[in-house]
């Protein structure tokens, strides 16, 4: 059996297209322009490459973006600072502060900072909440994005064993929680969990979000399961590897993403997605 490959590229593409029309009616009736502020502080090669990845599709969905970029030995203060000015901003619709930040600056009191209207990562405990209250609000875009991924698979997620490895408040959560708003039935699977793979082994949707490489083997999955790959590992050889065994697996699922091109253009597409939300919240 060789697996229907889920084109996160593609998916991406056309919500990016989609995405570009909401704008252009935004600014045609309301005259506003979403705005995007990235907060960069000193300079990660990895973090930069993503910077430039997020740029380039706001960019083309007709999304302002404004860089904020600060040195390596920029105080957590003047991080605040920063923040601060950026709440206050009427052109900002989002904020994200590009993670890790230096040993410095607290993170977690950075997050806070933000407001929770301009949240576009969802990573701030008021969006969290709202995620597990079941009320509206920003949700992180890993996660979401992969519910865009699966909803384009034509599949009744009703009843479905869904099963995530990775329990971060990024992905992992975020993620199990809107599994289960889709009425799965959910099992979050972690560092200690005891036999991994009794439990993927019966999960008819597998999302494998743990950042170890090729982890979830074919004998793991479920012969016909939907496997979403969101881990993105940096092997020796420079070369990109996911936490799914994707050789082995493709010949067992139903479907699968591919790493890159899978989860990855996903996660983008959904931040533009949660910038134009946050402008048109302001109409
Ligand atoms: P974290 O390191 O924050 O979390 C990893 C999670 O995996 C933890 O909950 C950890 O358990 C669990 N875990 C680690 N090892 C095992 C194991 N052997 N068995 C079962 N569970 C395990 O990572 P993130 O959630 O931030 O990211 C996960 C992966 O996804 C990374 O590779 C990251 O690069 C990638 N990523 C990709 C994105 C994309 O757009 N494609 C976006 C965000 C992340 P415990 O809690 O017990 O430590």
């Amino acid at each position: 059996m060789t697996a229907e490959l889920i084109d996160g590229k593609a998916i991406a593409k056309q919500l990016r297209r989609d995405l570009k029309q909401e704008v252009d009616e935004l600014k045609s009736a309301h005259g506003i322009t979403p705005g995007l502020a990235v907060v960069l502080v000193g300079s990660d090669p990895a973090s930069e490459v993503y910077v430039r990845n997020k740029h380039r599709a706001c960019e083309k969905a007709g999304i302002m973006t404004r860089d904020i970029r600060l040195d390596e030995d920029t105080s957590h203060e003047e991080v605040m600072q920063a923040v601060q000015q950026l709440n206050d901003d009427p052109l900002i619709h989002g904020i994200l502060v590009q993670l890790p930040t230096p040993d410095q600056v607290d993170d977690e009191a950075i997050i806070n900072a933000i407001d929770p209207n301009k949240d576009v990562d969802g990573f701030h405990p008021v969006s969290m909440g709202r995620l597990l209250a079941g009320q509206p609000g920003f949700v992180a875009c890993t996660p979401k994005g992969i519910m865009h991924m699966l909803d384009t698979l034509d599949m009744d997620l009703t009843g479905k064993e869904a099963v995530v490895v990775g329990r971060s408040n990024i992905v992992g959560k975020p993620q199990a929680l809107l599994l289960l708003e889709r009425h799965c039935t959910v099992t979050i699977c972690h560092s200690r969990t005891k036999d991994l793979a009794a439990h993927t082994s019966r999960a008819d949707i597998l999302v494998a979000a743990a950042g170890r490489a090729h982890m979830i083997t074919a004998d793991m999955i479920k012969p016909g399961a939907t496997v979403i790959d969101v881990g993105i590992n940096r092997m020796e050889d420079g070369s990109l590897a996911g936490d799914v065994d994707f050789e082995g697996a493709k010949e067992v699922a139903g479907a699968i993403t591919p790493v890159p091109g899978g989860v990855g253009p996903m996660t983008i597409a959904t931040l533009l997605r949660n910038t134009v939300d946050a402008a048109k919240a302001t109409a």
